[in-house]
């Protein structure tokens, strides 16, 4: 269980401190670091400039057996057994060897929180020097760094690549209120020259958007038409940038993890079972090094070659990325009614889940 001793306005005090384990970010890769930490007999500190679970960053899809594996299924929405994909000439039903869920976000963190056992505080963080962690409220200097704060990679050194120069889709999608019974996917040109719109279901709300592989094209309008084609409404907007390129992840004595390393998938944009899965790797390390069973150095070593491990399978899904845009649109529709085949189907998504399968949150890492 967190403790939380967050001050707002007069109260906002200032925050310089040590502590063993400094973790900027409170979402799905931050949390999952922490998770691995409890009972690890260190202090540590969570950081993040909202509450925990405060702001959804995604529509809030996943593998189902994730939710299982991470004993999160409380915050279970809608659960599908087939993915349905739009295009332009016609539509495919991929009977999936595994299901994909929706769930509530602040349950889901407020769920992963009581996990782990850290304090939390409220701040926003700036950069760092070394071990010590600049933030708006004060210093915060630890043994142990990570950052979990999203693309932004706020504490990576060099500057910052911002878009629509660095490797980041952009999404968008709205979230009207209704029903539906069908996780829905367009690759349809008329919505966004590369890349796809989607309509995820959630128990009451549909999570309706767009994103787009090319981060120089804006996907407010074709958001807003894809909500109107399917007669809903274009309120509560929730957006942000995506990175689709895996990056080193540590750098300098800090351990990045989740959208900071680049750990989205490209292709599906699928960001949260991997923000989760490499957050397990990066606290187990880090937990080793507590328990005195491996060096800092060590444990970043191993924590960075673990996730550079995965780097073909994310190139692999990228050059994917790059090639659909570029294919007729009626050779796409073709090619995907010819993978509708259950076998092709099963073979496919199996090996897409093994990228980060939920059996590794069963699983500790050895040291
Ligand atoms: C529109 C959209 C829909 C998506 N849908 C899905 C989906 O359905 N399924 C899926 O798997 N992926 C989805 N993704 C991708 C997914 O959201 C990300 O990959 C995932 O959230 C990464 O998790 P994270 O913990 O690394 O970062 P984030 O979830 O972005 O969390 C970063 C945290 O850091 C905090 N923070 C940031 N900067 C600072 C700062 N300077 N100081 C203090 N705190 C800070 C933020 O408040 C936040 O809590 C979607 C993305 C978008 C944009």
């Amino acid at each position: 269980m967190p403790r939380r001793a967050t001050k707002w306005g007069d109260e906002r005090t200032s925050l310089h401190r040590d502590c063993d384990v400094l973790i900027c970010g409170a979402s799905f890769a931050g949390l999952a670091v922490a998770r691995e930490l409890r009972g690890a007999g260190a202090e540590v500190l969570v950081l993040d400039r909202y509450e925990i679970g405060e702001r959804q960053t995604s529509a809030c899809g996943i593998p189902t057996a994730w939710l299982s594996a991470m004993g999160l299924k409380e915050a279970l929405q809608q659960t599908f057994p087939v993915l349905v994909i739009h295009t332009p000439h016609g539509t495919v039903h991929f009977d999936l060897p595994w299901s994909f869920s929706t769930f509530d976000y602040r349950t889901l963190c407020e769920l992963l929180a009581e996990q782990g056992s850290f304090e939390f505080e409220t701040a926003k963080v700036d950069g760092h020097t070394g071990q010590t962690v600049h933030t708006d409220r004060g210093d915060v200097r630890a043994r142990l760094v990570v950052d979990a704060l999203g693309w932004r990679r706020v504490l990576g050194d060099g500057e910052p690549i911002q878009p629509p120069e660095a490797f980041l889709s952009r999404g968008l999608e709205v979230h009207p209120f209704g029903s539906g019974d069908e996780l829905e996917v367009w690759v349809d040109r008329s919505y966004v020259p590369a890349g796809y719109g989607w309509s995820f279901p959630a128990d009451g709300e549909l999570r309706v958007g767009v994103g787009s592989f090319d981060p120089r094209y804006h996907v407010k309008e074709p958001t807003v038409r894809l909500a109107s084609d399917l007669d809903l409404d274009a309120i509560r907007y929730q957006g942000n940038w995506i990175p689709h390129r895996i990056r080193p992840a540590t750098e300098r004595g800090v351990c990045f993890v989740g959208d900071s390393a680049g750990h989205c998938l490209p292709l599906t944009a699928e960001g949260i079972r991997t923000a989760l899965y490499f957050g397990l790797a990066c606290g187990r390390e880090l937990r080793a090094v507590l328990e005195g069973r491996l060096g800092r150095e060590q444990a970043l070593a191993r924590y960075a070659a673990f996730s550079a491990s995965h780097r073909r399978k994310f190139e692999l899904l990228l050059r994917v990325q790059r090639l659909i845009p570029r294919l007729a649109p009626r050779l796409l529709a073709r090619s995907l009614r010819a993978m509708e085949r259950k076998q092709f189907v099963d073979w496919a998504f199996g090996h897409y889940l093994e990228i980060a399968h939920p059996r590794f949150a069963r699983a500790p890492v050895a040291a």
